[in-house]
């Protein structure tokens, strides 16, 4: 699929119900995750700096055993609205072998990346336009979803 392609498809899946959406989306997200290998991509984490919620701070700060003004300090910024994000990409957490040095505690956004297993998957599409972009799953996805939608006229209730 093109990226020209996704206004097709998000004004396609507007005619599908909400239930049959997220069905599809768990689905198909956890269908192409079980044969993705991350760690031979990584681009989310060498172009996309994730969301840090308080929550997080307090958790990779035990983790690094800093305190939660440090973390905030030393490897955050915040946007006009007070919302925290890392302050780098690469992330300085990502290692050359693309493995993450704080997996375990890493932002809730980096667990919920690329955001396509969702009850929400249409309130998310300017995130899903962007990601297209991004995380090469995100087209396999859409790709997928779109073919679904088609062969179970999901489209036409
Ligand atoms: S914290 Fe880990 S998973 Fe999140 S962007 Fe950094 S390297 Fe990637
Ligand atoms: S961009 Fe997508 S495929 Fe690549 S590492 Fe991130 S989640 Fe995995």
């Amino acid at each position: 699929m093109d990226k020209s392609n996704l206004k097709d498809f998000f004004e396609n899946a507007k005619q599908v119900s909400k239930p049959d959406l997220e069905r599809l989306s768990v689905e198909t997200h956890d269908e192409v995750f079980k044969r993705t290998d991350c760690l031979s991509c990584g681009n989310c984490c060498k172009t996309a700096p994730p969301i840090v919620t308080p929550a997080d701070v307090k958790r990779i700060a035990r983790f690094l055993e800093k305190s939660p003004k440090q973390i905030i300090r030393n490897f955050t910024i915040q946007d006009f609205n007070g919302e925290m994000s890392f302050d780098q990409v690469p992330c300085r957490f990502l290692g050359d072998d693309n493995y993450c040095s704080i997996y375990e505690v890493r932002p809730e956004a980096c667990r919920d990346y690329p955001h396509t297993r969702s009850n929400q998957f249409m309130r998310r599409k300017n995130l899903h336009n962007k990601n297209f972009e991004i995380c090469p799953a995100v087209e396999e996805i859409i790709t997928i979803m779109e073919n679904k939608i088609k062969e179970q006229g999901l489209d036409n209730v």
